[in-house]
């Protein structure tokens, strides 16, 4: 007859997680005045504004379709 020791032993407590969010609001100091969202790097904030705005400040020089991020851009090349 097997052993059924699993089934006897009790689950163990579940693990407590002190301060898991209090460092991602202090990591993100940069906050959009529009929409209140948060963001870690000025650069992305910068970026993101441009959503708000309907700028689009990257152009493609060969058929100059415009774009809100570089990255779209390079893609798009
Ligand atoms: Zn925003
Ligand atoms: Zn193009």
């Amino acid at each position: 007859m097997p052993p059924t020791t699993l089934a006897d032993q009790p689950l163990p407590p579940a693990p407590a997680r002190p301060n898991a969010k209090t460092k991602t609001v202090k990591d993100r100091p940069f906050e959009c005045k529009t929409c209140f969202r948060k963001f870690n790097q000025k650069q992305t904030l910068k970026q993101h504004i441009l959503t708000h705005t309907g700028q689009r400040p990257f152009e493609c020089n060969i058929c100059f379709k415009t774009f809100t991020q570089q990255g779209a851009l390079q893609r798009h090349m």
